[in-house]
């Protein structure tokens, strides 16, 4: 499976700090991420910035042009900080 590795700012849900991590983006919904201030694990759901890769963009197609592929798969449209929960404990 593809993955990226990217830079990432999270705001911590406990202490409202702010920190940077790398983290590996996959097709999980979540993150688990730990803050660096008061140490408390935190979970990132990733759900409400993933966005179906559609043909959302007007597609002009030209004669002769047969490759109507429409590339299907998602991406992520995160803001520069992403916000955090506390991390509940699995029942
Ligand atoms: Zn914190």
């Amino acid at each position: 499976m593809k993955t990226t590795k990217q830079r990432f700012t999270f705001r911590c849900w406990n202490c409202h700090k702010t920190y940077t991590l790398y983290r590996e983006i996959t097709m999980k919904q979540q993150l688990l991420v730990a803050c660096p201030f008061c140490e408390k694990e935190a979970v990132v759901e990733l759900a409400p910035f993933k966005r179906e890769i559609k043909s959302t963009l007007k597609k002009v197609t030209l004669r002769g042009d047969g490759d109507d592929g429409e590339s299907a798969g998602f991406e992520y449209d995160f803001p520069d900080e992403l916000p955090t929960e506390e991390r509940k404990e699995a029942e």
